[in-house]
Formats: C-alpha cells, structure tokens, sequence
C-alpha cells in the first residue's frame, strides 16, 4: 500500500483515496470504474531486479511493491502464481511459429488465473473489515473464491452466485470448498445483477472483477510474472482470451508498471481473442462504436460474457499496445484443445486455449508472422470441463481382454 497514491476515475479522472471497498467513481456509476495509481519514482528507488534475484517467495507476493495491499494482512494460504512457462516446439511447429512459449496458469491452486484475483479479493475484504466475500461468476472466479476463502480457516465466507449453465466441475469445486452456492436460474447478466443487489443489502465485499479495481492488480501478476520468467526480455506479441476484459486489462497494467519502473524496455503487442457467439468487446475494436450487448452463444463458458464491463480498460490498453483482436469458433476452440494436448501436455479448457485458437487465425491470416515470438496464457485447466474435453477428441479403441485381437489392431495401424 505504500506506494499507492490514488484511485482514479477512467471516465472522469477524479480521484479517491484508496479505501478497500472503493469500488467505482462517485461522479460516474458504472462508467467510472477507477485504476489504482502508483508512485513509480519510489519503487524504482527501492525495488529492483536484483532484489527479485534474491526473493524465494515463489508466488503472486514476490510482487508487493506493485500491489495494493498492506503488507500486514493475513493472506490466504493457497500459493497463487508462479506457474510454469514452457517454450513448446512442436506446437510453434504446427502454427507456423519460429518461437512460442505457453504459461500455464490451469496450474494455479484451484486451476485457473483467478487465483490471482480472488487473493487480492479476500485480503481486500479483510483490511476492509468484511467476513464474508460474494461474487457471481461463469465459474471461475467463484471458484478460486471459494477456494481461497476456505484457506482462511473459517475466518470467512463466500457466497457465490453462478449461472445455470456452469460447468459440472466448477460447480465441484465450489460445493467442495464449502462456499454458499447460488444457482441463478437465468445468464450471467441476471446473475450479476442479483449478486450486486444482494451486496449492497448485506454489506458483503465484493469480488466482482467488472468493477472491483483491486482485482485487475491481482491479474496483472501474469504477465509481470512471464516478464520475469523470460529474463525480462519481452516478446513481440502477448495473447489473451478475452471474457469481461479484466484479464487483458491486467495484461496491460502489468506491462505499463514494469515500463514505469525500468523492468522491460519495449512493450509487446496485446492478442485478444473473443468467442464468435459472444464478441461484444472485438466488435467494438472492430468498428470503433459503443459496446453493445450480445448473446451468450459459446461452449467456452468462461469467456461467455455478453454485457462485458471491463471493456473500456481492455480496449485501451489493446490499442495502446498497437493489438489486435480476433474471433474463433467453438470448434476451432475444440480442435486447438486437443492440438495443445498433444503437443506439449498442457490441458486447457475451452476458454484456456481459445487464445492461442485466435493465434493460429492470425498465423494464418498472415496478422501475425511466422518470425514473431509469442507468449501465450493459458488461463484454465481442462479438467474443469471434461464434458467439452471429450467432445473435443475421437473414442478411445475398444477391445475385448485378448491379445490376438489386439493385435488385429496394431496390424491394422489403428495401435
Ligand atoms: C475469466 C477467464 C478468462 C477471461 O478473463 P476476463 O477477465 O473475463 O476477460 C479467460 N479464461 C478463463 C479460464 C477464465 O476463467
Ligand atoms: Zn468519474
């Protein structure tokens, strides 16, 4: 907390003191949601890459100086961050890349990159003297709430609110986790808005990525974690499926404070990648107008967000990288599930892999070049939705416990 200096207004560039339960602009409503400042001046002077060197903390916290929290409060105790990067050839073989690197951030504890918002959520709530945290979710962030709440040891709760469509094993995780569970019979709009009701009522603190500012500091770790995973040298082009848009606004914040404080020299170009049955935010990149709303018309649940509310941040930083935005479908998504399992061992699910799904469309569309090195996240674990996983792949072979036919296979080239 002792280097930030404000929250300031998007829309109106108030600015507001840094309280934890500050969620949006006084002057604006839903339109000003606020970013949180830095004074980079005195991190640069007390901060280095060097101390980095130093630090063994492998995970999210390694970052404090670029974090707002207060370094006193009790944290949870599940190690969010520090997921593997892996340089993949064979996958950079089949895009028609030279230099590819997948980030594997399903291996987060509860198997997605809202981990790291959901830590900044339950350490917010507490400094800001909250119990119980809720959230309404796809699923993911409902998750990595229950789960980081649970560590807490019963010093808090989560309520969650979910959409009816959520995935069977999302919803596992949260009835696991012991989270109270509102199935909302209706999208996830209507779950939104219901959540949002029921926080004001209740006081609740509230872990709604589309407007809380504290949590989009918690997803920039990401790419300051990547950033120092690849020695600082950054690549040409980051990519980032695209949901809410508080992941690749993160993205964004994360390379502008590094910029900031001398870490990287050259900021890379932001690849957002939107499903074709819901891309609100691309359409609005694409034709420079007002964002409308869409229906929710994918199997990549975590990215089915028709009504977006972190666009005008994701949108910023997008152009302010010189990015590009792009569409896949739900069976280009599929396909690529598989295709990244087989060449590398990394199993994303649908919303996991859509991003690098929107990177073979721009290989090939000559948007990015072959000679470009690329980065790409990928932001949850198949096993998450093994109902898509098996959609996506053909049946195993099918054989009676006898070796003479099994071998009727293997002569057959089907072993
Ligand atoms: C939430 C999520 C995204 C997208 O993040 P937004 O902030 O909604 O844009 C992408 N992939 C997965 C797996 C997610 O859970
Ligand atoms: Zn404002």
């Amino acid at each position: 907390m002792k280097y930030v200096t404000s929250l300031a207004c998007i829309n109106c560039g108030r600015e507001y003191e840094p309280k934890p339960d500050k969620y949006l602009c006084s002057n604006c409503g839903e339109e000003g949601l606020l970013d949180v400042k830095y004074d980079y001046q005195e991190i640069k002077r007390d901060w280095s890459k060097e101390d980095l060197k130093q630090n063994y903390e492998r995970n999210i916290w390694r970052y404090l100086p670029l974090l707002p929290v207060d370094p006193a409060t009790t944290r949870p105790s599940l190690q969010v961050g520090w997921t593997p990067m892996y340089q993949s050839k064979a996958l950079a073989k089949q895009l028609g890349l030279e230099n590819l690197y997948i980030k594997d951030d399903g291996l987060n504890p509860t198997a997605s990159l809202k981990d790291r918002a959901s830590v900044m959520a339950v350490v917010k709530g507490q400094e800001g003297g909250a119990t119980t945290v809720a959230c309404s979710s796809t699923g993911n962030a409902a998750t990595s709430l229950a789960g980081n709440i649970a560590s807490m040891g019963g010093d808090m709760e989560a309520v969650i609110f979910v959409p009816e469509r959520v995935p069977g094993g999302k919803l596992a995780q949260l009835l696991i986790f012991g989270a109270q569970v509102v199935k909302v019979k209706g999208s996830y709009e209507e779950a939104y808005y219901l959540s949002d009701k029921a926080i004001k009522k209740w006081g609740w603190y509230n872990r709604n990525a589309a407007i809380n500012p504290y949590l989009l500091e918690g997803k920039k770790t990401a790419v300051i974690e990547l950033a120092e995973q690849l020695n600082w040298d950054m690549p040409d082009w980051l990519v980032f499926s695209v949901g809410d848009g508080c992941t690749i606004a993160g993205a964004w914040k994360g390379l502008y404070d590094l910029k900031q404080i001398g870490f990287i020299n050259r900021i890379p170009r932001l690849l957002g990648v939107q499903a074709e049955g819901c891309a609100p935010i691309t359409e609005s990149f694409k034709t420079d107008k007002p964002l409308e709303t869409t229906s929710e018309d994918t199997l990549a649940d975590s990215i089915a967000v028709g009504s977006p509310r972190n666009y005008r941040k994701a949108l910023e930083g997008i152009k302010a990288s010189q990015g590009s935005m792009i569409n896949v479908t739900d069976e280009e998504i599929l396909e690529m599930m598989q295709l990244l399992g087989q060449t590398t061992g990394v199993f994303g699910e649908p919303a996991g892999v859509a991003g690098l799904a929107g990177l073979q469309k721009m290989v090939e569309e000559d948007k990015i070049e072959s000679t470009a090195e690329v980065v790409t996240v990928v932001t949850g674990n198949g096993l998450k939705d093994i109902v898509n996983a098996k959609r996506a792949t053909d049946a195993p072979l099918e054989v009676k416990p006898d070796i003479n036919e099994l071998e009727k296979y293997l002569v057959k080239g089907e072993l």
